[in-house]
Formats: structure tokens, C-alpha cells, sequence
């Protein structure tokens, strides 16, 4: 079994989304269940219905999970198992208080050297502290494994302490508890973040006291830079799953930019099920890989293309498919769905209150610059007023582009640039945009909510 383990104890960051991806992936490529493991020991830092949230956010980019558990509901078999390794002496209660703690690493700070606990002291304030934590017994020997990505990796017995395994409080720490869950739910392949590289060896050393022997492999996934090479972190827009969904970046599109960063795929473009067939996690490299926003934008883009027209519709806010199919033209200028709406949005938006935001836009210009655009209101008044009579006349559903535009520039008296500007802004609301001729094919469908006052 496979597991995703996301603490309920903030919003869901990019790469925490990318090991969840990886994570399903895997489960469906060795047809084994993956579990959810809502993460919740950290009782100060959770946060109400962030668990919610987070099963909310995998759905919509389509990761579904076999068993959900959450990790408080197993606190008392975590306490029965301290309890049995303290009997076994692989664990003892120590009585230190913060203060002779804080004490001896301002010691080891002086001395310029690492603080290390040392087990000697677990009694020595026996009679102050009712409330004793619990630690695990320091290794004696080193602690190895092989991980898929990052190969081998050792750590001397001077690198862990006798950590802690129980709280003052009786709450298991994080590597107790995980260590634990993972030998409950026999997981067999642990994939995570690189972060948690240094919490490997001692959660090997709680199964080893347990004498669990099961081997599982692990896979560390290297850190995701943000765009000036540096770690990404929550001041990086990017690093948050729902500002990227906020900013019109479509879920399909995304998971396809978290299999592709920093791995050899066998193509840029494709859905979470084609990687099934070929994802392979040792192909990930080594090496920190670069947030590439461009990148992103430009799978958004692939994205859009391929979506049938009425979905793109519908994500639109409008009805008929045929509009999918005029936000299609948008894309080689639009790459996200806000992008693309404000473009849709536009030409079916009255005419006149875009004008009237152009208006605004005079008092901060300089005379020639006003000059022209109060001449471009001009026409464009003109213009729709010689369409919308136009449109009483005559039907132009079936009509070709030049038959429409040379009808209303004959009728309208206007010329050369001018006219082109109005008829642009008229169609679509902004003065620049994807050919014309393009674009009427479908906008000659919907004239009389274009060109609305
Ligand atoms: N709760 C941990 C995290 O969110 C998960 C660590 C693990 O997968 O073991 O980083």
C-alpha cells in the first residue's frame, strides 16, 4: 500500500500536490490502494477543516484514495507501543525541563559545537518534572537506505540522538507516529518530499525496535526552486495549489506540469492517466527543479485545445459550445481561463461601458493621444449605430466576413483604420486581437448581443 500524509495544518502547497501525484501514480501502476493519512499529531498547528480541503483539492485534480485515516484516531496504539518499547528498553522517560534543555544548547552554541542530548540527563530532574517525554535509544550502529531517486544514503550513529517519541502530553511526535501507521497499514513504498530525508533513518530505527522487518522502499522528491532559482516558499504565488487554480490554471493542466518538472517523460503533453503507462520514478531527477510559470502557461494552453468545446463553454460560464469554440481562437494571447474569460467576457460586454472606461482613460493621456481616442469614440459610436440598424435589416448568421464588412463600411461612411479600429472594438471590445475573419465565423451567431449599446 501507498500513502499520502498531508498535515491538516496549512493550505496545500504545490510540492506537497506533486507527491500526492506521484503517490497515486505508483498505487495505479502496481494496482495497489493508497491511503489518505490526515497527519493531525501536531495538535497546536491544526487547523479546523484544513483535512477537508485537502481531500476537496485531490478530487478536483482526480486522486482518489482507497482508506482514510486520520492519525489521532491510532494515538492510544501508539502509546501501547512506547509502552512496550520503554519495557523493552529501546525507550525511557526523560524528565528534563525546557530550561535545562535551553540551557545546554546555549552551552553547545558557546562551545561552538552541535547540540547533542545526551542520555545521561534523562533522570537528573526527576523530582521537577511530572510530565516526562518519552525518547527513543540512539542508535549505536549506522542507519543506510536506497533511495529510488537519490541512491544511497547513510547516517552515522553521531547524526540521531535518543529523539522523542511521546510528548509531555502523551501525543506522539510525528516520527513516531508515522513510523507506526506506516508498519499498521503495511505501506511498502514511501514517497515524500526531501525534506524528510532526515526523519528516515529514525523511523527505520523505531521499526527495527519494533522488530519489524518488512523492507520498503523509499523515493525523497527533490525540492521545487521558484523561478530566481531559489527554495520555494509561501511568499512564491506558486507554491499554493489554490492560487494557481484562482489564477485559471486548469487541475489537468497543472498535474501534467508536476510529472513533468525535473523528469524524463516521453512527451510535454499528456493526462494523469497516459502517465500510468509510462511514469517511471527513478527517471526524476536529482537535482532541485525550477517553477517555470511559461511553462505552465503554455500546457494551459494545450490543455484548452484539446477540452471539447462545451466543456470550455460551460468552465466559461456560457451555454452554447460554440463559444468554446471562439475562446479556442484566444489562445495564442490567452493562457489562463481568466485570461480567456476576460477575452469572451469582452464581446459580449456593452459596448458603451467599455467606452465609457476609454473615456477615463483620456484624462491621463497627452492632447494628440486624447485627440485620437475621442475620434476612435466617434466612430465607434457611428459604427454601432449603422450596425444595429444593419441588424434590423438584414440577417447576417450565414453571412462571410468581407460581405458583412464591406455592407457596414459603405453604410457607415468610414474609412481605412478607423473603421477597422471601430469594427475590432465593436466585435470584440479591445483594439487588438486574433483576426477578424476568424473570428466572425462564430461571432456572426451572436451580432445582436455584440453589438449591444
Ligand atoms: N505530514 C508530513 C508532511 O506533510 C508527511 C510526511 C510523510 O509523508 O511521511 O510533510
Amino acid at each position: 500500500m501507498l500513502r499520502f500524509a498531508p498535515s491538516p495544518t496549512g493550505d496545500m502547497h504545490t510540492g506537497n500536490l506533486r507527491v500526492a501525484v506521484f503517490n497515486y501514480i505508483l498505487a495505479k501502476q502496481r494496482n495497489a490502494q493508497l491511503l489518505l493519512r490526515i497527519e493531525d499529531t501536531d495538535t497546536a498547528r491544526n487547523i479546523e477543516g484544513k483535512d477537508k480541503d485537502i481531500m476537496f483539492l485531490l478530487n478536483l485534480f482526480g486522486i482518489t484514495w482507497d482508506n482514510l485515516v486520520y492519525q489521532s484516531n491510532n494515538f492510544k496504539h501508539h502509546r501501547q507501543l512506547a509502552e512496550y518499547l520503554i519495557q523493552k528498553g529501546n525507550a525511557f522517560y526523560c524528565y528534563c525541563t525546557k530550561e535545562f534543555l535551553d540551557q545546554k544548547r546555549e552551552l553547545a552554541k558557546a562551545n561552538h559545537q552541535a547540540f547533542r542530548y545526551d542520555d545521561a540527563w534523562a533522570e537528573l530532574e526527576k523530582d521537577k518534572n511530572p510530565h516526562p517525554v518519552v525518547r527513543l535509544k540512539a542508535p549505536k550502529e549506522q542507519v543506510g537506505f536506497h533511495d529510488e531517486i537519490k541512491g544511497n544514503i547513510t547516517f552515522t550513529p553521531n547524526e540521531i540522538d535518543s529523539f522523542i517519541i511521546l510528548k509531555e502530553d502523551g501525543i506522539p511526535t510525528y516520527n513516531f507516529a508515522c513510523a507506526v501507521d506506516d508498519m499498521l497499514y503495511d505501506i511498502d513504498f514511501i514517497v515524500r518530499g526531501e525534506d524528510h530525508v532526515s526523519n528516515t533513518p529514525k523511523q527505520m530505527l523505531i521499526h527495527k525496535y519494533l522488530n519489524y522487518e518488512k523492507s520498503i522502499k523509499f523515493a525523497h522528491l527533490p525540492i521545487i526552486l521558484n523561478g530566481e532559482g531559489k527554495k520555494m516558499s509561501k511568499r512564491d504565488n506558486a507554491s499554493s495549489v489554490q492560487w494557481l487554480l484562482d489564477s485559471g490554471f486548469l487541475p489537468q493542466a497543472i498535474v501534467n506540469y508536476l510529472i513533468l518538472l525535473g523528469n524524463k517523460t516521453p512527451c510535454e503533453v499528456f493526462t494523469l492517466r497516459d502517465a500510468f503507462a509510462w511514469f517511471d520514478i527513478t527517471k526524476v531527477a536529482k537535482a532541485p527543479a525550477r517553477f517555470d510559470l511559461d511553462k505552465l502557461k503554455f500546457l494551459n494552453r494545450e490543455h484548452f485545445k484539446a477540452m471539447r468545446e462545451q466543456d470550455l463553454s460551460v468552465l466559461l460560464g456560457y451555454k452554447d459550445s460554440a463559444i468554446g469554440a471562439l475562446a479556442k481562437l484566444y489562445l495564442q494571447e490567452a493562457s489562463t481561463l481568466n485570461e480567456i474569460r476576460e477575452k469572451v467576457d469582452y464581446i459580449f460586454a456593452k459596448k458603451t461601458l467599455l467606452l465609457e472606461q476609454l473615456d477615463k482613460n483620456t484624462e491621463s493621456q497627452n492632447s494628440t493621444e486624447a485627440l485620437e481616442i475621442l475620434e476612435f469614440q466617434d466612430a465607434i459610436k457611428t459604427l454601432q449605430n449603422t450596425l444595429l440598424s444593419l441588424l434590423k435589416e438584414q440577417d447576417f448568421s450565414k453571412a462571410d466576413f468581407n460581405t458583412f464588412k464591406s455592407e457596414a463600411m459603405q453604410k457607415s461612411g468610414l474609412k481605412g483604420k478607423n473603421f477597422f479600429k471601430a469594427l475590432r472594438f465593436l466585435l470584440t471590445g479591445h483594439t487588438h486581437g486574433p483576426e477578424l475573419s476568424d473570428l466572425f465565423p462564430i461571432l456572426r451567431l451572436y451580432l445582436n448581443d455584440v453589438i449591444r449599446n
